[in-house]
């Protein structure tokens, strides 16, 4: 029986190694209507126009519109090909990206947009986006009147709330911000396991928010419900999170064994909880300095 699972897992991980690519090639010739170059193929080797494009039929035009997002007739950088595979083998996927397989995938940060995009569109729709509860900065502004060193105290506080504001507001950006700690500490782990650069590291990364993104659209759909990200930037719950980091890390990294995989992706979370400590620790100092040099400049 445990053979037999065994067996069958086995059997899935490798038709999941193998990355299904069909390159369709053309053996049109074509002269290029802007640099005259005359080649083999549907693109234009020397600028990169396309045989079509020199007269925009609705044919044309459409399918410009619809590669714009993604959908091309062709099979290159399919926005559906890049999501269904972020799902069934988001690690090796992502290795095949790196590996210089990236005319078969959708780009990751249009990705990422596209997909935060439609994430509160949805939410918005449904009215499940969380109400702003925080405490009123003018209500403390005048709680505060008669004392002059707090007073100072209110434009600080009114910038760091438009910073949290805007960071939430803007779920794309705030995810790439927070995406420079995580990929940090993925950097700092497996630095010695896979060859890979703090760069490629930040393109596995981005391609891995895209895979939560479409996993918090798919939860939102079914739960009608908010999920508040935790430490990461994911719109799912927790249990979730490290279940897909794991299964992610052990595809990416070439994991063997299940525990060692497990020990890592758990640093991972120990460094980004300290390197998110440090970042705290230096805004309180700032502060700290801040309300120092008010106090001096009040009692001069
Ligand atoms: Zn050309």
């Amino acid at each position: 029986m445990f053979q037999k699972v065994k067996e069958k897992a086995h059997e899935i991980s490798l038709r999941q190694q193998h990355g299904n690519f069909n390159v369709q090639k053309s053996s049109e010739h074509n002269t290029c209507a802007h640099c005259q170059t005359t080649y083999e193929g549907y693109i234009c080797p020397q600028c990169g126009q396309r045989s079509d494009s020199a007269h925009f039929t609705p044919n044309v035009v459409l399918h410009k519109m619809m590669d714009s997002v993604g959908f091309d007739e062709r099979g290159n950088r399919s926005i559906l090909r890049t999501m269904r595979d972020l799902l069934w083998r988001p690690g090796y996927m992502i290795r095949d990206y790196l590996g210089g397989h990236s005319a078969a995938y959708f780009q990751p940060f249009k990705l990422l947009l596209l997909l935060v995009l439609a994430y509160t569109l949805l939410a918005y729709l449904f009215g499940v986006l969380p109400e702003d509860t925080g405490e009123d900065v003018s209500n403390l502004s005048a709680s505060w009147k008669n004392d002059d060193t707090k007073q100072k105290l209110i434009p600080l506080i009114t910038t760091t709330k438009a910073i949290i504001i805007w960071l939430g507001n803007n779920m794309a950006y705030s995810i790439i911000l927070q995406n420079f700690v995580i990929v940090t500490a993925m950097w700092k782990v497996y630095r010695k396991r896979a060859l890979y650069s703090w760069t490629e590291t930040f393109i596995a990364q981005m391609y891995i928010c895209c895979q939560f993104m479409i996993l918090a659209i798919v939860l939102l759909l079914v739960t009608w419900k908010y999920h508040e990200p935790g430490i990461l930037p994911y719109l799912v719950p927790s249990w979730m999170v490290i279940a897909v980091m794991i299964y992610d890390f052990y595809q990416l990294y070439d994991e063997q064994r299940i525990w060692p995989a497990l020990w890592r992706v758990i640093k991972v979370n120990l460094w980004i909880i300290l390197m998110y400590a440090l970042l705290l620790a230096l805004f309180i100092l700032v502060v700290a300095l801040y309300m120092t040099i008010v106090i001096a400049a009040n009692e001069a």
